[in-house]
């Protein structure tokens, strides 16, 4: 019989645009907030209440432009921010991008090694950072055939040198991936694949994403990963809409400043949702002026998104889902866009628009029909330049046909919404059949005794792998048992889905994007 090569394509219920993607990432940013419209407010400090308008933004920047090019830095050279989320982080991002140089983003909370591995890999020239990390530098700043810089600098925005950027190969940014499956990969990232990402979500007469000049913004997420800097940073810039800066999570005081400020629209991750719906404390605090949040960077179950729901009527829960090497987004619910459309929970959205999108059988490539789970492959202008000096994990990612192969399994159903399944590599196989721990692990959390919960498959000789569990459980909750737990999951699924055995733990190693680390827990289910 011959074989089915027919390819289903899949795309936005919204129009293609026509994309400024040929600019400069800061000209793009900035070019609707000249003149009058410069005095709205850009940056808030939540914790210092500082305000920064559009045009000082767009100042600091040009002299931050001009101090790191005193300093020496020049179209192409790297520089890393090993900064946690602040006003200067963003001051320091848009200088050195403004000036063609490559930022490269560094979590402050690596280790030295780490934070070196990266400096190195990235060849950066300089690294702007604070006192508190001096100490992890202590080796880089000795090594002697190194020129690197750590400095903090502001110069005449006059001395801002004007630079030719070619949109199409200069690297503005080089994010590195969260690591979750195996070490972090260096993503280049060019100003026409940052800006194609951002007006597929915020430009067009009906934006997939709709912020607005009397929106504000949460930036609580790591500014580092991609997921914040595009979504949160870059879109709110866009838009026009006010940031309002926190350095770091803690709910208590993430809550305060949703009150405080009247935060309108917030981009948060699962575990960040898990305590919305799970953390009493949540009632202490008015935060009926949200009108969205959108959860992303990792996988949020139905049970959850609807209980998040019921807490917060005023604002729409969906989700968004992407990939750094995506810049990063792939779909986005049509829930936040100007004119909304219906969506069902549980969906990570629509593919973006101005993208192609196809789901293939892991095994024969072949390309699949709607409702059908394979792997979900992404077409567009938002695609990486590739892996930072690594051609050959570039070429296994991005086909000769320009396919870049997301390692995520799905369906797209008849209304276009994208459903995650889980990763081809994270699925478990059990006696031949496919567990995915992202469907237990959401069952788990939605009983009331449970606050955490994540799901490994222990390797086993006669059934290849069992689903084990580990869980938290809620404070106070002591009683739930092993057999408490095994039960509830068998009740709602299919045989070989039941967990073979729940181990109880205090909480779940996460990183700092929100995703679950099951290698860690695999590690120690190995030398168990
Ligand atoms: P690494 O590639 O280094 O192993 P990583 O894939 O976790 O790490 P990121 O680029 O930060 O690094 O994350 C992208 C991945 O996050 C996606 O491939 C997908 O597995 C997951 N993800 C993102 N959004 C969602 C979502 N809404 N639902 C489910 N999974 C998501
Ligand atoms: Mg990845």
């Amino acid at each position: 019989m011959a074989s089915n090569t027919q390819e289903y394509i899949f795309r936005s219920k919204l129009p293609d645009i026509e994309l400024e993607n040929h600019l400069p990432l800061t000209e793009y940013l900035f070019q609707r907030h000249q003149g009058k419209a410069s005095s709205r407010p850009c940056l808030i400090d939540a914790e210092a209440g500082r305000v920064l308008s559009y045009g000082d933004v767009d100042l600091l920047a040009r002299r931050v432009g001009a101090g790191l090019s005193r300093l020496g830095i020049r179209k192409g050279d790297v520089v890393m921010l090993l900064l946690p989320n602040c006003i200067e982080f963003v001051l320091a991002f848009l200088g050195a991008a403004r000036i063609g140089a490559t930022v490269t983003t560094a979590n402050p909370l690596c280790t030295a090694s780490e934070i070196e591995k990266q400096a190195s890999g990235s060849g950066a020239r300089m690294i702007v950072t604070q006192a508190a990390q001096i100490d992890k530098l202590d080796r880089l700043l000795h090594q002697e055939d190194q020129e690197r810089e750590i400095c903090v600098m502001l110069a005449d925005e006059s001395e801002c040198p004007k630079v030719e950027i070619a949109a199409e190969v200069d690297v503005v940014t080089l994010p590195f991936s969260s690591g979750t499956t195996s070490l972090p990969k260096g993503v280049e990232l060019t100003h026409k694949n940052l800006i194609t990402c951002i007006a597929q979500l915020v430009d067009g007469e009906n934006p997939n994403l709709f912020l607005h000049g009397n929106d504000r913004m949460l930036c609580v997420l790591p500014l580092f990963h991609i997921y914040c800097l595009s979504c949160v940073l870059f879109a709110s810039l866009r838009a026009g809409a006010a940031i309002v800066v926190m350095r770091k999570y803690e709910i208590g005081a993430m809550l305060g400043a949703i009150q405080r400020f009247q935060v309108t629209a917030a981009c948060l991750v699962p575990p960040i949702l898990l305590a919305l719906a799970k953390n009493p404390v949540v009632g202490d605090y008015d935060l009926s002026s949200l009108r969205f949040i959108m959860s992303g960077a990792a996988p949020l179950g139905k049970e959850l998104e609807r209980a998040i729901g019921d807490k917060l009527p005023g604002a729409i829960i969906a989700q968004g889902y992407g990939m750094t090497e995506a810049g990063p987004l792939i779909s986005m619910s049509l829930a936040f866009a100007k004119t909304p459309f219906a969506i069902k929970p549980g969906s990570c959205g629509t593919i973006v628009r101005n993208t192609e999108a196809k789901i293939v059988d892991t095994e024969t490539g072949e390309s699949l029909a709607y409702g059908v789970c394979g792997e979900i492959c992404l077409r567009g202008a938002q695609i990486m330049k590739g892996y930072l000096r690594n051609v050959e994990a570039t070429m296994a990612t991005i086909d000769k046909e320009g396919w870049l192969h997301t390692g995520d399994v799905g369906f797209i159903d008849r209304d276009e919404e994208l459903f995650i399944v889980d990763r081809v590599k994270e699925l478990i196989k059990f006696k031949g059949f496919q567990v995915a721990p992202v469907e237990i692990e959401a069952l788990l959390v939605s009983h009331p005794r449970i606050c955490d919960a994540a799901v490994v498959g222990k390797s086993d000789e006669v059934a290849g792998e069992l689903p084990v569990a580990f869980v938290v459980r809620s404070p106070g909750s002591l009683r739930i048992s092993e057999d408490d737990v095994k039960q509830f999951i068998a009740k709602q699924v299919v045989f070989y889905k039941r967990l073979h055995s729940v181990i109880f733990v205090d909480s779940i190693p996460k990183s700092a994007a929100g995703k679950i680390l099951r290698k860690v827990l695999k590690s120690a289910l190995s030398t168990n």
